[in-house]
């Protein structure tokens, strides 16, 4: 019986390949005997057929499992009867009902990817974003007062409880990246519109008080309009960067630009007890269906997930695990093995697949 239970939820769109693909990468690293995989339903196609997004047993599977693998949801068209879209319902229901709050994307640029910034190498833009990620301005959604179509407004909750918990984490986070202490990189900066608005100047203030407990961290504070320029400009001075949960989409998507792409860009969402892995990408459902889509967000998301429950279970297993397949997407990148369409090759996802494969076949 395999150690790990992981719930898999394909999703829609290119869900079904990239989510396919990072399970064969996983399982073939980490060996038969560590991993189980378990498919299960949900997202926009599935509601179209059945009238559940996330059905009950999926949930309860999520819920018991070690971690969640999720290949993406949404699909334009398909609508509650109240005409709202269904989009990625899926995702949202199981961040909210898990209490996912860290959404933790790292932003690094591979050898062999060429920047859209000029001049930067690989190893020089290597930074992780941590997007408060159950608060905010988004915690409204859906929410907002119409007043008889002429204003429509939105509110902005920050809470103490949901700021210092991604605090914590963002400066743990900054710890666990930089060994030693005061070794010049162990830094946070807060990402807000503390001059504007008071919410965002409170999410500053209760960040400043957790500093205090990590006098090991520098913290740093960057306006979100300003941040923008600095992730251009100098993208190296960067560690971790908490953000609320608007600003954090917003310069993710900015960050993941900057390295190639969404395409390759993981994200992992984390609770006290769950964790959900899934690259930054939505489900493209314009190239579904036709081996077009890069994996490699997925796969990179996967080991994200393979060193969250190392560190969880102190398995070191899992963490050599994931180092392997790092190793093994760094060739791929590195000597061109298999380029994918969306950063200018035209390997499919398939072969994307199978090159990382037998990178690790020839480092075993
Ligand atoms: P969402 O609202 O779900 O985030 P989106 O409208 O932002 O969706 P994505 O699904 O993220 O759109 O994709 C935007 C475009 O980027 C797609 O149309 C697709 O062409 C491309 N794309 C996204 N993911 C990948 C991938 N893994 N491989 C190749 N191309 C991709
Ligand atoms: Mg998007």
């Amino acid at each position: 019986m395999p150690l790990y239970q992981i719930a898999t939820i394909d999703g829609d769109g290119i869900g079904p390949e990239v989510c396919q693909s990072a399970t064969r990468v996983l399982s073939h690293a980490c060996g038969s005997d560590l991993l189980e995989f378990t498919r299960c339903d949900g997202g926009a196609a599935h509601y179209a057929r059945t009238g559940h997004v996330l059905p009950d047993d999926t949930f309860a599977l999520c819920r018991d499992s070690a971690a969640i693998l999720h290949g993406a949801a949404g699909l334009p068209g398909v609508t509650y009867p109240d005409g709202t879209e269904v989009g990625n319902d899926l995702h949202l229901q199981l961040r909210f009902r898990l209490d996912l709050y860290a959404n933790v994307r790292p932003v690094r640029l591979w050898q062999g990817v060429k920047s859209p910034l000029a001049g930067w190498q690989a190893g020089q833009i290597d930074y992780v974003i941590v997007r408060e990620n159950t608060e905010g301005l988004y915690a409204s959604r859906g929410g907002g007062i119409n007043l008889r179509g002429e204003v429509a407004t939105d509110t902005i909750v920050v809470t103490r409880k949901g700021v210092e918990r991604v605090a914590r984490f963002s400066f743990g986070l900054s710890r666990k990246r930089h060994g030693a202490p005061r070794d010049g990189k162990r830094r946070v900066t807060v990402c807000d519109k503390a001059n504007i608005l008071r919410s965002y100047a409170f999410f500053r203030a209760v960040c400043e008080e957790v500093a205090r407990e990590h006098a090991d961290v520098e913290i740093d504070y960057a306006y979100a309009d300003a941040m923008t320029v600095h992730l251009v400009k100098r993208p190296d001075f960067y560690d971790v960067i908490v953000a609320e949960n608007m600003f954090g989409d917003i310069i993710s998507d900015l960050g993941a630009a900057t390295i190639g792409g969404m395409g390759l860009s993981p994200s992992a969402e984390l609770g006290e007890r769950h964790g959900l892995f899934q690259g930054a990408h939505g489900s493209a459902p314009d190239i579904a269906g036709q081996n077009l889509a890069s994996p490699l967000a997925t796969i990179l998301s996967g080991t994200l997930m393979l060193q969250w429950l190392a560190e969880r279970h102190g398995d070191a297993r899992l963490s050599a695990a994931a180092r392997r397949i790092e190793t093994a997407v760094g060739q791929v990148l590195a000597q061109g093995d298999a380029v994918p369409r969306d950063l200018g090759g035209s390997a499919t996802c398939t072969e994307v697949t199978e090159a990382v494969l037998r990178r690790l076949d020839r480092a075993a």
